[in-house]
């Protein structure tokens, strides 16, 4: 953990294994953190936060654009690890951590144009509205992407000259450290970030009920942003809430076909399945329902599982053994049930009881409308594929659904472009495209795919407290 700029063991001595998921192998040995440290974090944070709170925004901009740049510089380095703790192929983690230092720039740009407001009112009254810091703020991240959305979280956070607490996943803990690292070397001072390691029941439920934390931002489940959202209610703390997403990506007939198929196979494997905006159910014209299925299994077939960190793997492991048990286990349940057919996949590769938590590629086509496949977030390699005669049975079955995060449209069709998108209950929308995120725009979910938004500008109002002076001349 990383508490007032200092790498520290936890207080009781205890530490956990991170193991590598496509190998089983022990990667490191990681402090498990306890509210004891938790509270160590509280005192460097509180400390350090007046500080910062009062710097210029150029000057934290200034510090976030160095950590870019040393960001940049260790790609390979911070990839490579990436890879090893979370299990996504060298390519995605590069991916990601450019992506990591792309948000470190576009809010370093932002410093400059970051200022408070004046609004006339007449009659001899004058009003700002001055954007604060909230003070001492926490962010709790998961394991699927650890380096964009510690980005996401920490770097709108400072920028707002907030000082914060990190609590990373316990998977996948190193990447969020080293990113923190990252900033200390670029000048932030010790104790505006710290980074504590440990259990999400201990030190997560420590960070969002402690009274000085003003603020958290979570990203998770669905069932642990309710947890911490009832913890936060509490003393009525502010919160940002990333949830599960169960996007639905439609094909009308009238779609380019090859970039639908490459556009399924993209938004549903990358990160073998674990992303919240991943195209979780597909939904296809039945006109061309055949024809797209047989090119979206063959494309599917052609995908290379393997260690990540080999050349030529276009999808990696599972982050863990319990997630890739748990997927095998939703697909076992379709079968039994009959509630789909598996066109492809559908089995662990390699040999019986293999340290690594490979699951292949699957397609299920056909899947039953109360399918857990359709009814739950399937964070894996696996989609589920339904046949739609129109769009209006297109646009109910996909809003069908408690998650409303993202959701895509297939098609040329000018009035369905314009349409699709405002019926489409969903925080984004993409026409011809899934899963990009591109840092500029902001980024939530609708229903119960979370609170707030991330990214953007929209950010910097979600870090900072927005205070009106009013004064009469
Ligand atoms: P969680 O939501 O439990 O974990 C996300 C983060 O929250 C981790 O840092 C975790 O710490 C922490 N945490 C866990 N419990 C608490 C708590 N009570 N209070 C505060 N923080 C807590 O997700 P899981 O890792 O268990 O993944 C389970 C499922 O959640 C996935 O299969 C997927 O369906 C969904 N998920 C969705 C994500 C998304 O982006 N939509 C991201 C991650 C998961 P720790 O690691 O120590 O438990």
């Amino acid at each position: 953990m990383l508490i007032a700029g200092e790498r520290r063991e936890a207080s009781s001595g205890r530490s956990f294994e991170l193991t590598n998921p496509a190998t089983g192998e022990v990667i490191a040995r990681v402090p498990l953190g306890d509210a004891d440290d938790l509270r160590a974090a509280v005192e460097a944070v509180t400390a350090a936060a007046p500080g910062w709170g009062e710097t210029l925004a150029r000057d934290r901009g200034k510090v976030l654009a160095r950590a870019a740049t040393l960001i940049r510089a260790r790609t390979d380095r911070l990839a490579e690890q990436l890879t090893r703790e979370q299990g996504k192929p060298l390519r995605e983690a590069v991916d990601e951590v450019r992506g990591a230092a792309n948000v470190f720039e576009y809010y370093a740009g932002l410093a400059s144009s970051f200022s408070d407001s004046g609004v006339r009112l007449g009659g001899g009254l004058e009003a700002e509205v001055r954007h604060e810091p909230i003070g001492v703020t926490g962010a709790i991240i998961p394991w699927n992407m650890p380096a964009l959305l510690f980005a996401w979280k920490a770097v709108p956070a400072l920028l707002c000259g907030n000082a914060q607490i990190v609590k990373p996943a316990s998977t996948a803990p190193l990447t969020p450290l080293a990113l923190a690292e990252c900033l200390h070397e670029a000048g932030l001072p010790a104790g505006v970030l710290n980074v504590v390691t440990g259990p999400g029941e201990i030190v997560g439920e420590a960070l969002v009920t402690d009274p000085a934390v003003r603020k958290v931002s979570f990203t998770g489940s669905s069932a642990t942003g309710k947890r911490v959202m009832a913890l936060a209610a509490d003393r009525v703390a502010r919160i940002t809430l990333e949830l599960g997403g169960s996007d639905p990506m439609i094909v009308c007939a009238d779609a380019d076909l090859d970039s639908a198929v490459a556009g399924a196979v993209a938004g549903r494997y990358y990160n073998c399945g674990q992303v919240c905006t991943a195209v979780k159910r597909l939904f296809v014209q039945e006109t061309i329902a055949d024809e797209f299925v047989r090119r979206l299994t063959a494309s599917v077939s052609r995908l290379r599982v393997g260690n990540g960190l080999e050349a030529g793997t276009t999808m990696g492991p599972l982050n863990t053994i319990a997630a890739r048990d748990r997927i095998g286990g939703l697909v076992d349940r379709v079968r039994e049930k009959d509630e789909g057919t598996v066109e492809v996949g559908g089995t662990v590769p390699g040999a019986p009881g293999s340290a690594g938590a490979y699951y292949a590629p699957t397609v299920v086509t056909d899947v039953a409308p109360e399918s857990a496949l359709m009814t739950e977030e399937v964070f894996g390699p696996v989609l589920p594929v339904v046949r739609f005669s129109n769009l209006d049975e297109a646009i109910r079955l996909a809003n069908d659904s408690r998650f409303g995060l993202g959701a895509s449209i297939w098609t040329r069709n000018p009035e369905t472009i314009r349409e699709a998108p405002r019926r489409l209950q969903a925080g984004i929308v993409w026409v011809n495209l899934h899963l990009k995120v591109p840092p500029e725009v902001p980024f939530g979910g609708v229903k119960e795919s979370g609170l707030g938004r991330e990214n953007g500008v929209q950010a910097l109002e979600a870090w900072s407290e927005e205070k009106t002076v009013l004064v009469r001349l």
